[in-house]
Parts: structure tokens; C-alpha cells; sequence
């Protein structure tokens, strides 16, 4: 006998009167602590598997989840099952505890190749569990030591973690990285539980399974907790692009990336919170190209827009952050301009607007020459609400075009 355990057994159980009576004593006090182990832990798996389904109702997160449920409550049964029938046959219950077990190790990898789109085949885990299973079945037939027993049950589990990690570590990318790392690393430690802890504490201790079971309850909520946090933070990944999916859809233009009209009826109450320091104004142009149809007609509509996106993009380049450009019909934009401190400034703006737009415009090898009319209304000298100021530039522009086009108008009565 390892002399450690000598000595372990000889301080817990020092020989003399009553040893034996003292030592039946100690087992059952060891025996009804693991009971307790065993109760808290039983406690734990099923309030897990209760989260873990909750999780796997989540819309819209990646599916796996409920795999991860089963798993918790295949560990959950095999915990009741190892602490009911420990007490009349102690093989049959290390049996009936390594079964469920493996069962749950392949149910936690099958939910994983769901989760992270991984390349684990079912059925090659399904088969590989058969298998183990099989052995097990043997190995409690023909009764192989405890140690090959516990040994390849061991390996078994440390194989499954190690594929486990794998899986996160190459499907995992969409995952934070603190996430990640507690996965891996949680999985890393029951690996070195199941290969180090377990077999060096079987060696050591009366009482080790009790020792074993906690810190393997330990981690395996841990493991769990992390795989919980995983599908909320994706979930919540989820709902962040679908809300930003859906208001760029619904305030940006398609065409050219800029804002739409709806952008700038719901913008216009900011600029003007901008623009509302003392003796700050705002302009807004209303910009409508100058015989654009004819690019259409001559070209087709595929140059049409071709060209539609550069305009945009000089238009921004004409511009500070703070000011807003946006597309509100075909051929027609509106720029606000904010922060203004003198009229001539929005006289400025028109004018490098202008000279930007009137630079020939080459798509697909052939060049072609635009202009635009501009109307301009100010804020606050024109009106105060957007729909005013936005009828005031219109009109603007349209004195512009019937004066011959190719230059701006501010609005006068
Ligand atoms: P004007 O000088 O009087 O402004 O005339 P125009 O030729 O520029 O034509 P107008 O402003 O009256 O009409 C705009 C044209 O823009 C009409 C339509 O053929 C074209 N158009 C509207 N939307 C789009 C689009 O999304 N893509 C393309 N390629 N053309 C469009
Ligand atoms: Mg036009």
C-alpha cells in the first residue's frame, strides 16, 4: 500500500480499542456527506437544466441549446440514480453514474456542433459513445480493475472536452472574448480534473469522491453557466444588428448610402438644437440636378445611378459631419447645413456645391456633363419647421431653374 495512504489511514484510524467501531463510523460520516454532495448537486444540474431550456426558447439564437439542456438533465438523473443506488450495489451504481455520463458528454458535443456550425457528425459521436458504452458494459460483466475501469472512463471524458474546445475555439468568433475564454478554460480544468485530480485524489483520500464530486460540480456549473451566457450574449448580439439592420432600412437610401427624407424629418429637431446657439443659423438646399433625364435616356438607368453615386459622394465631400445630406426623390437632394454664423456662408456652401457638381462625371469609360439647380431657406429667418423650410427651398429652386438653371437661389417673399 502507498505509504501516504499508511499514514493517512493511520492518523484518521489510529489502531487500538474500538478501531474497527471507529472507522464504520468515519465511513458513514464520508457516506452521508457524499449523500449531501450528491442531493446539492442533483439541486444544481436540474435549476440548470431548467435556465438551459429557458435559454433554448430564446428566438433567433443559434440552435444547440436544448441539446445543452438534455445534457444537464442526463448528468441530473445520473447524479439521483448514483446516490439511490449506491447504498445496495455500489458497482451497479458506478455503472449506471459512467453511462449517463458518457450520455451526456455526447448530447453537450452534439449541441456544440449545432451551436458553433461545427463539423462534428452525429453520428460519429453517437458511434463512439456506443462504443464506450459497450466497454463499460464489459468491463462491469467481466469486473476489469477499478483503476482501467475509472481510467478509460476518464479518458473518455477528457477526449470529449478536448473536442469541445475545439469546436469553440474554431466556431466560436461570433463569441466575446471573455466568453470564449471561460469555455475553453472551464473545460481545460475538467479535462485536468478527469485526468489528474480525479485518479491522484482516488490515491490519496478515504474520502475522494466526496472531493472529486464537489470540484466537478464546481466546474460543470461553471462549464454550464458559461454555455448560458454564450447563447444570451449572441441573442443579444442578434438584437443589436437586427435593430441597426432595420434602421439603416428605414432611414438610409439604398442607392447612394445617404440619409432618406424620413431620416430628415426625424433629424430636422437635433440640427436645430445645434443650430439654436445665439446668433447661429441654419440653411437648408433644396438641390435638384439639371437635366439628368437625358443621362437616363441616352445611357439607361444602370449609368443613371452610377451617377447618382457620385453626386452623392461630392456632395459629402462638400460638407462638415455635423451637416446632413440626404436623397429625397430621383434626381433631388437636401443638405442642411448647421452651425452657420453669417448669410454669406450659406451663399459658400451653395457655390462649392455647385462647382462640385458641375465637374464632368466619368462611368464606364464615357464622360458626362451635369449641373444642378439650388434653393436655399434659412433657419430661422424662413420659418421654424422642417415641412416650411423644406416648401420655401423647393420654391427657391424652381425660380433658380426658370431662370435658365446652373446656380442657386435663397428664398425671398
Ligand atoms: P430638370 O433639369 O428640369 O431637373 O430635368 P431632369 O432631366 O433633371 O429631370 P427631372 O429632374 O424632371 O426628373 C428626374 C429624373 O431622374 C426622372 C427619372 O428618369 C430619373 N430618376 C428618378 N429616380 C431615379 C433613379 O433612382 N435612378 C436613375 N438612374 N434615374 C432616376
Ligand atoms: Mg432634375
Amino acid at each position: 500500500m502507498d505509504h501516504r495512504l499508511t499514514a493517512l489511514l493511520t492518523h484518521r484510524y489510529p489502531p487500538g480499542p474500538g478501531y474497527q467501531q471507529q472507522r464504520q463510523q468515519m465511513e458513514v460520516q464520508v457516506f452521508m456527506l457524499f449523500q449531501i454532495v450528491h442531493s446539492a448537486g442533483s439541486a444544481i444540474y436540474l435549476v440548470f437544466f431548467i435556465l438551459l431550456l429557458l435559454a433554448s426558447r430564446v428566438p433567433r439564437t443559434n440552435p444547440g441549446c436544448g441539446w445543452w439542456a438534455g445534457a444537464i438533465f442526463v448528468a441530473f438523473i445520473a447524479r439521483l440514480t448514483f446516490l439511490n443506488v449506491q447504498a445496495d450495489d455500489a458497482a451497479l451504481a458506478k455503472l449506471l453514474y459512467a453511462l449517463l455520463s458518457i450520455t451526456e458528454k455526447l448530447l453537450l458535443l452534439i449541441g456544440a456542433a449545432r451551436f458553433f456550425g461545427a463539423m462534428l457528425s452525429s453520428r460519429t459521436l453517437l458511434l463512439i459513445t456506443l462504443l464506450m458504452q459497450l466497454w463499460l458494459l464489459s468491463a462491469h460483466i467481466y469486473q476489469y480493475s477499478s483503476a482501467v475501469y475509472s481510467s478509460g472512463l476518464a479518458l473518455f471524458n477528457a477526449a470529449c472536452l478536448l473536442l469541445f474546445i475545439i469546436t469553440v475555439w474554431r466556431g466560436g468568433a461570433a463569441l466575446q472574448s471573455g466568453i470564449k475564454l471561460t469555455i475553453i478554460l472551464t473545460c481545460a480544468l475538467l479535462m485536468l480534473h478527469w485526468l489528474l485530480f480525479v485518479p491522484i485524489s482516488r490515491m490519496l483520500y478515504q474520502d475522494w469522491r466526496t472531493a472529486a464530486f464537489i470540484i466537478g460540480t464546481a466546474l460543470v456549473v461553471m462549464q454550464y453557466t458559461a454555455l448560458i451566457a454564450a447563447v444570451l450574449s449572441l441573442f443579444q448580439q442578434r438584437l443589436l444588428e437586427s435593430e441597426s439592420k432595420a434602421l439603416e432600412l428605414a432611414y438610409k437610401d439604398p442607392l447612394t448610402g445617404l440619409s432618406n427624407k424620413r431620416y430628415v424629418d426625424a433629424l430636422f429637431g437635433k440640427a436645430l438644437q445645434l443650430a439654436t446657439r445665439p446668433h447661429q443659423f441654419l440653411a437648408l438646399y433644396y438641390i435638384d440636378l439639371d437635366k439628368f433625364k437625358p443621362v437616363n435616356d441616352q445611357a439607361g438607368h444602370k449609368v443613371g445611378d452610377l451617377v447618382l453615386k457620385q453626386v452623392a459622394q461630392r456632395m459629402q465631400t462638400c460638407l462638415r459631419s455635423t451637416d446632413i445630406c440626404a436623397r429625397i426623390g430621383g434626381d433631388e437632394f437636401v443638405v442642411i447645413a448647421t452651425q452657420l454664423e453669417q448669410q454669406n456662408q450659406a451663399a459658400d456652401i451653395a457655390e462649392k456645391i455647385l462647382q462640385s457638381l458641375q465637374q464632368p462625371y466619368t462611368v464606364e469609360g464615357k464622360t458626362y456633363q451635369l449641373g444642378a439647380s439650388i434653393g436655399i431657406s434659412l433657419y430661422p429667418n424662413h420659418g421654424i419647421a422642417f415641412t416650411e423650410l423644406l416648401e420655401k427651398a423647393d420654391a427657391a429652386m424652381y425660380q433658380m431653374k426658370n431662370a435658365g438653371r446652373g446656380g442657386y437661389r435663397i428664398f425671398h417673399n
